[in-house]
């Protein structure tokens, strides 16, 4: 049994949902589980409605025009549905939720557009003859209450997919949506942004699946990001370790929980172009193989450095690095990467003043003789298999803040 998971971008039209039901025709006979998320730029625009609803402002003409696009897409594909009813539903969250802290109002309300993107592929599939049911994710997986971000309760999840999918598999395709879970108590949870990849690998580790899918705008994981560097090439094999690798220092190709459920079962991950189903796109399997990578290149934009130098009498030896580590695992800010010298600590980090501020300031109390400096704005850029004729004509002209090698990966950061 394969798991297919179909981005926003595969839907974002009434072609592209035609387009998906061609992709699973190319498996006949296969019973797939198939993830969708919501469609095109959905959940940017409910999370406007939920900032403005939350806010008290009118978020109205948003959900309008989100209620307009789906169902000029569901009445193009000649499906009558009474999408009307999620709308509804939004309104009613909206208005009765007002008490909950902001991130739990979000999962209530943005984990509509994999619902709506659901209900229009399964109607369109079962139209177009092929046999499947709709399943709710929330009905699937089970998280604890981090809302925005929900962490998975395995053995809870386990059970439900174990319980409820297989039957459903037996008589044709399920659907199901992506990014949402619910907590134990039945409050809807989402897992992240781009978090769908994740469920399909959660529904694949728990389904023992041959494989998982994922069907996307490009042609597969590609050495860089084709919009930001040209001599991009396509990756046709990774293993599980290198892929880890490249999610944590930034490739936004895959979302970076996705590799290690499946990495636990040795199950495979096929990134493939819905634009072109039948080219080769890439495979991420098994460790056990040795692959000659080209220069792999990582660029994350929106970084922050912060600089924590100890006054003159006190070395970076004296600082209790475990309680800086613990400030920043306390405010969960992830540490993209650290340099320790003699006299101080650089630190890099997302840029996110939410997160940023809470943490200068419990930074600068923690300490009462170290200076703290941040600088905002900077570039970070990561080459995994590097050349010193490949980083020269990357980070030629720069004005560099911090540099650091491994024997595989090299990193600058720059303005
Ligand atoms: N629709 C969600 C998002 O845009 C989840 C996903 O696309 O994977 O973040
Ligand atoms: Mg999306």
């Amino acid at each position: 049994m394969k798991v297919f998971k179909f981005g926003g971008a595969s839907v974002k039209d009434a072609d592209g949902v035609r387009n998906v039901a061609g992709i699973i025709r190319r498996f006949p006979g296969e019973h797939l589980v198939i993830v969708v998320s919501a469609i095109g730029k959905t959940t940017n625009a409910l999370e406007a409605v939920a900032r403005e609803a939350y806010a008290g402002r009118d978020s109205v003409a948003g959900l309008k025009q989100l209620m307009a696009t789906h169902t000029s897409i569901a009445t193009e594909l000649g499906l009558s549905l009474d999408l009307g009813y999620f709308f509804d539903q939004i309104l009613t969250q909206a208005e009765k939720n007002r008490d909950m802290p902001f991130p739990q109002y979000y999962d209530q309300i943005v984990s509509t557009g994999e619902q709506l993107s659901s209900t229009i592929l399964s109607a369109y599939l079962q139209q177009d003859g092929l046999e499947n049911t709709r399943v709710d994710a929330r009905e699937l997986i089970i998280t604890d209450d981090a809302w925005q971000s929900g962490n998975v309760l395995w053995v809870e999840t386990t059970a439900a997919i174990r319980r409820h999918l297989p039957a459903l598999l037996g008589k044709g395709h399920v659907v199901t949506q992506g990014f949402i879970g619910s907590t134990a108590s039945g409050y809807t949870t989402t897992l992240g942004r781009e978090g769908s990849d994740y469920s399909a690998a959660i529904l694949a580790h728990a389904l023992d699946a041959e494989g998982q899918w994922i069907w996307k705008d490009v042609p597969g994981v590609l050495s860089a990001d084709p919009k930001k560097f040209e001599d991009a090439t396509l990756l046709p094999e990774l293993t599980y370790y290198e892929a880890i690798e490249m999610t944590y220092y930034g490739a936004s190709v895959i979302h970076p929980k996705t590799i290690y459920p499946l990495q636990q079962k040795q199950i495979p991950l096929h990134v493939r172009s819905f634009l072109d189903p039948g080219a080769e796109g890439t495979v991420i399997a098994t460790d056990q193989k040795y692959i000659a990578y080209p220069p792999v290149v990582m660029h994350k934009t929106g970084q922050t450095l912060i600089s924590i130098t100890p006054s003159l009498t006190t070395f970076v030896a004296d600082m209790q690095m475990a309680d800086i580590y613990g400030l920043f695992s306390r405010h969960k800010l992830k540490i993209n990467t650290i340099q320790i010298a003699a006299q101080s600590v650089s630190i890099v980090v997302d840029y996110n003043p939410y997160v940023l501020e809470p943490l200068m300031q419990d930074l600068r109390g923690f300490y009462s003789h170290v200076q703290v400096r941040e600088n905002t704005n900077l570039q970070l850029l990561t080459v995994r298999h590097y050349s010193q004729e490949v980083l020269d004509r990357l980070i030629s002209n720069k004005k560099i803040f911090l540099e650091q090698r491994s024997r595989s990966t090299a990193q600058f950061l720059y303005e």
